[in-house]
């Protein structure tokens, strides 16, 4: 016999917590369909794990650099254990809150593996042996992505890590090799760099993090040399082979191929969509070539009733993405006569490497690519009183603002607190200021945000 909810949620993704107490709160009995953990990524193996790692990267990096400071310190080591347990203690508090919110807002919470048997209905395997079917007047997918295994011959006979299994290493690798020059390769990089790795980061694309604009992904690029990192350009791995204990890849990239060795190595080459466990076709769900689930600006799928919120529906993989498809599938449905949408959404998000980049908005080559009249300001940090102050100028600013308006259309901000900056331009933006109230605006000496004056004072590009 199925057992009918209002809503059944699948995959607790960072919507799904906060989506299905507002449902029970309306009154909605509501199902939360999990397979492994609460809290999905973010607070598992994405954002908290790894935010939580490079904050001990970077006690070692200013420890290291004390003297600079005058101040004198013995030697420095590294405790991994010690690391690993911080970061289980904080994954543990925050995945622990995550599952008394849920169970305390009265929703059902399965422990299973769900896929669909129809447009309205669903089959758990729970985790602990059976098999339950489950209909219901609204499903909501937020059942995320995993990473993806890159293809090279002989890959798939190495016992590779990825971003979720080197978070579990006890030991700092001697010589870490790094496939994929994103965000997550780089923040891992200069991690296990900091913590005393020697690594290589091998990037096919032209750029590391292929969507910023050149000038900032080559300031990143020197940041991470002067750090001590390798960073092989166009460069792809054409085979692999383990070496008596370590690791060999072969590489071509621009000077012919190459031999290298390494103890470890990480595969951060993207995400794919969970898509593939859910059984789309038995309730007749759309996807894209890639698997992403289609949906429209209200994250409806082609399915009436059936939502897709996060990840799974591609587009921007963040956290507060997913967050904010939640808000707006809440009052959508839950306010009467609103109809909120994804469209015109502004994106922000920080990449967390040291210095940071907050990024917010269109980039110069975005806003470049839909023609549009421009200018473009730009400054590096060693402008900045604050960054000199503390010793951390590295890095620029930069803001991209419509002609005509003088309105902020994003920015991206390479530099101490790079996210915590970024979020002034955003609030700018929100409120459609013209970039020259921050050019005016007065804020308090000496601190990171008075760099705006400044940084508006520049002559644009
Ligand atoms: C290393 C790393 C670092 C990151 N850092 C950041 C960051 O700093 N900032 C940021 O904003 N984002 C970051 N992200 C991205 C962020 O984690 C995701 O965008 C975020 O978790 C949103 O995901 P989601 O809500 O779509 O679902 P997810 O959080 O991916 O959760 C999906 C859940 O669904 C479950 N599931 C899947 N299939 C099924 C099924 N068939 N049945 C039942 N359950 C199922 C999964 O087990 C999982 O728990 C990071 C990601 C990684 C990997």
């Amino acid at each position: 016999m199925a057992e009918h909810y209002d809503a059944v949620i699948l995959g607790s993704g960072q919507a799904a917590g906060p989506l299905a107490t507002a449902l029970t709160g309306a009154g909605w009995k509501v199902a939360l369909i999990e397979q492994e953990h609460v809290g999905g990524t973010c607070i598992n193996e994405g954002c908290t794990p790894t935010k939580t790692m490079v904050a001990s990267g970077r006690v070692a990096y200013l420890a290291r650099r004390a003297a600079d400071y005058g101040v004198r310190t013995g030697d420095i080591s590294i405790d991994m254990t010690k690391i690993r347990q911080r970061k289980r203690d904080i994954v543990d508090s925050f995945r622990g809150g995550s599952e008394r919110r849920i169970k305390e807002g009265q929703v059902d919470l399965i422990n299973g593996r769900a896929s669909f048997t129809g447009p309205d209905s669903v089959e758990v395997r729970t985790n602990s042996g059976e098999t339950r079917q489950l209909t219901a007047r609204k499903i909501f997918i937020n059942a995320g992505a995993r990473p993806s295994t890159p293809q090279a011959p002989g890959l798939e006979n190495l016992t590779a890590f990825n971003s979720t299994s080197i978070m579990e290493l006890d030991v700092v690798p001697g010589h870490l090799l790094i496939l994929g020059g994103g965000y997550i390769g780089l923040e891992f990089g200069q991690l296990f760099r900091r913590l005393g790795s020697r690594v290589t980061i091998v990037q096919r694309g032209k750029q590391l993090l292929p969507k910023e604009d050149p000038d900032i992904a080559e300031e990143i690029t020197g940041i991470l040399k002067e750090d001590g990192l390798e960073i092989l350009l166009e460069t792809s791995a054409v085979a692999a082979r383990s070496t008596g204990g370590g690791i060999g890849l072969t590489v071509r990239g621009p000077a012919g191929e190459q031999e290298l060795t390494g103890s470890h190595l990480l595969e951060a080459a993207g995400r794919v969509p969970n898509s593939d466990t859910l059984n789309l076709a038995a309730a007749g769900i759309k996807t894209d070539s890639h698997g992403f689930i289609k949906v429209n600006d209200r994250l409806e799928t082609n399915v009436p009733g059936v939502y897709a919120l996060g990840d799974i529906k591609g587009g921007p993989a963040f956290t507060h993405i997913s967050y904010d498809d939640f808000r707006i599938v809440r009052e959508n449905l839950l306010q009467e006569g609103k109809q909120l949408s994804t469209a015109g959404r502004i994106l922000p998000y920080t990449v967390f490497i040291d210095p940071q980049l907050g990024r917010v908005g269109l980039s110069e080559t975005e806003a470049r690519a839909q023609d549009r009249d421009i200018a473009v300001y730009k400054m590096p940090m060693s402008y900045v009183a604050r960054a000199l102050e503390l010793d951390e100028s590295r890095g620029l600013m930069k803001a991209v603002v419509d002609a005509g308006s003088g309105q902020i259309l994003g920015g991206a901000i390479l530099g101490i607190e790079g996210g915590e900056m970024m979020a002034v331009l955003q609030m700018a933006m929100l409120g459609k200021l013209p970039y020259t109230v921050l050019k005016e605006a007065v804020f308090a000496h000496p601190t990171l945000a008075e760099a705006f004056n400044n940084l508006f004072s520049q002559t644009p590009s």
